[in-house]
This record gives C-alpha cells, sequence and structure tokens, in this order.
C-alpha cells in the first residue's frame, strides 16, 4: 500500500492571502520532508464540522485563524493550558484519534523578540499594548509570563480592554486608547496589536516622546515591514522590531508536531515572505 503523505492546512474564513503556505512548504523542502500544507477555507456556517473536516481530508493537523480560533478551542477534544487560557487555539493536531489544540501566538510573540532584540525583556517594568483584539489577548498572556508590570492595556473600545484586564486580574489595566498620550509616560515597550498603520492607513494621535529612552517598541503589523509607529520610534532611537517574526514564529510547533522536525527561522525564510509580501503590495 502506497504511504500516504502527512498533510496539513490553514483554516480560516477567507484564507487567500495567508502566507503559511509559504512557510511550511518551505521547512519542508529545507528538510526534505514529504508532505504538503494546503489552504483550507471554511465558512462560519462549517465550521462546526471542523474535526470531520480534517478526517476526511486526511490532515494530520492545521493552523486555524480568523475568524475561528476561538471556535477551534471550543471544538477541539482538549486543549492545553495555554489554549484554555487564552480561550482561543491556532494550532491543531491528532493524537490518538483525539484532536489537541494550543495556542502559538504568544510564543512567537516571544521567539520574534528573543531573536530580534535579545536581553529585551531584561528591565520589565510598564508594557503598553495597544488594542484588545485576539492577538492582543495572547501578547498580554505573554508579556505576564515575562514578568513585566503593570501590563496596560489600551483600546478604542474601553469596554474589550477592560474585559481584558478583568480575565487576567491584577496586573493588567485598562484604559482608552485616547489616552495613550499619558499613559505611554514611562512604558519601557509598546506593542501595537491594532490594524491601525497596515497598509500605512490610519495613524494614532500620540507620540513615542515620553516613554523611556531603552524601550522597545514593536508592532504585530508587517504590511508595510516599517509602520509609521516604527519608523517614528526608529527616529527617536528606540529599540524596534517588527512583526514577521511573530507569523514565522508562531508556524514552528505545529511544523514540529505534524512533521517530527523542528524548523528553522532563517533569513531564508524571512525573504522569502518578503518578496511575497513586496509582490503582493
Ligand atoms: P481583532 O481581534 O479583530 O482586533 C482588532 C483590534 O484592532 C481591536 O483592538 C480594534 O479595536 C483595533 N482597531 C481596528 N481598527 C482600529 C482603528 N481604526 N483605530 C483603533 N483601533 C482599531 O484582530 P487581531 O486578531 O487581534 O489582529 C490584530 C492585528 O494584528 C491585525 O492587523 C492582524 O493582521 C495582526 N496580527 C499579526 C500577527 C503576526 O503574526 N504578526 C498575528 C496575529 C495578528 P476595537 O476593539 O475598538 O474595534
Amino acid at each position: 500500500m502506497a504511504e500516504v503523505e502527512p498533510k496539513a492546512a490553514i483554516i480560516g474564513w477567507p484564507v487567500d492571502h495567508s502566507r503559511s503556505p509559504l512557510i511550511h512548504r518551505h521547512w519542508l523542502r529545507e528538510l526534505g520532508l514529504k508532505g504538503d500544507y494546503e489552504r483550507l477555507p471554511v465558512a462560519p456556517d462549517q465550521i462546526n464540522r471542523l474535526k470531520a473536516l480534517l478526517v476526511e481530508g486526511n490532515y494530520v493537523g492545521a493552523n486555524v485563524t480568523i475568524p475561528h480560533k476561538e471556535a477551534a478551542f471550543r471544538l477541539a477534544d482538549r486543549a492545553d493550558s495555554v489554549a484554555r487560557e487564552l480561550g482561543a487555539a491556532n494550532t491543531l493536531w491528532f493524537e490518538d484519534g483525539q484532536l489537541l489544540a494550543t495556542n502559538t501566538d504568544g510564543f512567537g510573540f516571544l521567539a520574534n523578540l528573543d531573536e530580534r532584540l535579545p536581553g529585551w525583556d531584561r528591565n520589565g517594568g510598564k508594557a503598553v499594548v495597544l488594542g484588545a483584539g485576539g492577538a492582543a489577548r495572547a501578547i498580554v498572556w505573554a508579556l505576564l509570563q515575562r514578568g513585566f508590570a503593570p501590563v496596560l492595556v489600551l483600546n478604542r473600545t474601553l469596554e474589550k480592554a477592560e474585559n481584558l484586564a478583568r480575565h487576567f486580574g491584577a496586573g493588567v489595566l485598562a484604559a482608552p486608547l485616547s489616552q495613550a498620550g499619558t499613559v505611554l509616560k514611562d512604558a519601557g515597550l509598546v506593542v501595537n496589536t491594532t490594524s491601525v498603520g497596515m497598509h500605512d492607513e490610519g495613524t494614532f494621535d500620540f507620540t513615542l516622546e515620553q516613554v523611556r529612552p531603552d524601550a522597545v517598541i514593536t508592532d504585530i503589523v508587517y504590511t508595510p515591514l516599517r509602520t509609521r509607529l516604527l519608523r517614528e520610534a526608529a527616529e527617536r532611537n528606540l529599540r524596534v522590531a517588527d512583526g514577521l517574526g511573530m507569523l514565522l514564529h508562531q508556524a514552528a510547533p505545529g511544523f514540529e508536531k505534524w512533521f517530527g522536525r523542528k524548523p528553522l527561522v532563517s533569513a531564508a525564510l524571512r525573504q522569502i515572505i518578503l518578496d511575497d509580501l513586496g509582490s503582493s503590495a
């Protein structure tokens, strides 16, 4: 009988623009492994069939993106402590017929900063997270793991920031985005998790004047790679890290589970994605 090659997928709606197939196919090629990674668009009215879709398609697992991360967590047979903490999953795999789930967004965020700015978390202190969506939740979790305190979540819709702060309890505070100017005073880390700055659209109405001189500024928007926020930070000689590495690093744990080898987030991989972003800009 012919050996079945392992196959994984990115599940979302839509998924046409996902770069995940480029990342995983690069790793399969680089490591000389048999297998594939596909796009699997799943409409919201079909997501309850998640496990059946994966079984029918012979997938060994999947990544999950917007808008299905919460559903993936709910529909998995078992979720690890990170996915449970976040109430959302972006990585699924099978073990003994059970569909298991984790969330690697926070891991990807930390791994990117560890790689680009070694020692970035050494001074800790006050961190400001702009935005209170799904990515912000994973990042707040990650910052708490590294001992940042307090973590201030600023959001256009205050209620969402308040919900997030309540979820994590003491150490996480909420404020409206309009208060960024004052809240940024003495911040050691500023993270943009809103879509402001994507394709150079939208601007924040604050400056980085008040942050600490040793502050790190990072943006998880990576189109363009140097967002307006990062450009301003660089002009002020602050340390900056773009968000592309988060995308690359969050992919690695899933690859290892599905294909059995630890992949490398290399300059060559980064260039492949940059070339693709350039060609689709
Ligand atoms: P989400 O759950 O939809 O949250 C979107 C956030 O952006 C909310 O806080 C929203 O505020 C805010 N926002 C949107 N438009 C805004 C505007 N004009 N002014 C101020 N705030 C605005 O999305 P998500 O999953 O967290 O993703 C957020 C961004 O991160 C997206 O751009 C996504 O592509 C990027 N991302 C990157 C990576 C990576 O690997 N680098 C990973 C995940 C996500 P309200 O609550 O007020 O609407």
